[in-house]
């Protein structure tokens, strides 16, 4: 029988954590999902880890048959990862998680709770985040947080949670989009009519380090604002017609006070230095952003694939 509910945990370099990660997981899966008509599956992604996380995984697949590893060549990041993972999910139900603790497994049949109650998407709203991370860590969240609302105009309060839950058929929505950069949670949005969130408890992370620098934070950003919206593009228009309007204002004012003050110097000279400095400073901003679409649509055309999948592990 296919599996009802399917559980996706991506997996970079995280040998501290797995076996606390499964000990608790699967004594959550055994408690809380005992009905024998709603068989469950666990999926691992090991995102090209270089510690002994993809032995750890392989163990227990090795052991449980309910357990499937996904090897990729090579590391990709988070949301490849789940994407590799999403391509091999049965389950009716599918509930993503982090593999650091952070997103308590106990939470699971929450979610599922919700999607049997017949929302596409589940959302976790973490309460009482933990913050072991930096200032540099949750400055940028915030900041992901408030744009993903604009761009996606769906309010949620927090798109960050990995701890979600989706309907089948949005999941296979997602696999549907061929586009390399992708931001999960906004994405699945895209495809849902029903969209909730509920509280979840969210802890330190329990070992290792956190994978997300800010840069990497910066590129998630530009993922969202590039591919659910064109209002950056948009905006770009709008400022270049307010500015030329200011420019001839200003133009126009210049003329007239020349013909006031005949005799008048150039005085002016360092504020025209501010304002040139200032739109040069802005149209350096603008080639930027056009220069992100492009590489983006570069990137796109080349449609190289998003990960590679080595292996797959599964006890038989
Ligand atoms: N992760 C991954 N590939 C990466 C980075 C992270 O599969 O390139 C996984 C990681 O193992 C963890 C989850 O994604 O299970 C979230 O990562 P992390 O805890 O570092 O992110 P944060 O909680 O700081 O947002
Ligand atoms: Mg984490």
């Amino acid at each position: 029988m296919d599996p009802y509910l399917s559980i996706v945990i991506p997996i970079y370099n995280e040998e501290e954590n797995i076996p606390t990660l499964w000990a608790r997981l699967s004594k959550v899966m055994a408690e809380s999902f005992t009905d024998p008509s709603k068989p469950w599956e666990v999926i691992f992604t090991d995102d090209g880890s270089r510690d002994r996380s993809l032995v750890l995984l392989v163990a227990i697949a090795k052991e449980e048959p309910r357990v499937k590893v996904v090897e990729f060549n090579r590391n990709y990041g988070q949301h490849s990862a789940i994407f590799g993972a999403f391509a091999e999910v049965k389950g009716r139900v599918v509930v993503t998680l982090d593999a650091d603790l952070q997103n308590p497994p106990e939470e699971i049949p929450k979610l599922v709770a919700k999607v049997e109650e017949g929302y596409d998407v589940v959302g976790g709203w973490r309460q009482g985040r933990q913050e072991n991370d930096s200032f540099f860590r949750t400055m940028p969240s915030k900041i992901v947080n408030a744009v993903t609302r604009k761009t996606t105009g769906v309010k949620l309060h927090d798109y960050g949670c990995m701890l979600r839950a989706y309907s089948r058929e949005v999941v296979d929505a997602m696999l549907l989009c061929k586009e390399r950069s992708s931001f999960i949670p906004a994405l699945a949005n895209s495809f849902a009519k029903r969209i909730t969130e509920v509280p979840v408890a969210h802890a330190e992370r329990a070992a290792g380090e956190s994978k997300y620098g800010l840069w990497k934070l910066i590129n998630l950003q530009f993922d969202l604002l590039t591919s659910f919206s064109l209002i950056p593009l948009q905006a770009l228009s709008v400022f270049g017609v307010v500015t030329a309007a200011i420019g001839f204002i200003l133009f126009l004012g210049l003329v007239v006070y020349r013909f006031l003050h005949p005799e008048g110097t150039a005085q002016g000279v360092f504020t025209l230095f501010a304002i040139l400095f200032f739109f040069v400073g802005c149209q350096f901003i603008a080639f930027g952003l056009l220069g992100e679409y492009i590489g983006r649509i570069y990137q796109e055309v080349r449609d190289r694939p998003r990960y590679m999948v080595k292996k797959v592990h599964q006890a038989q």
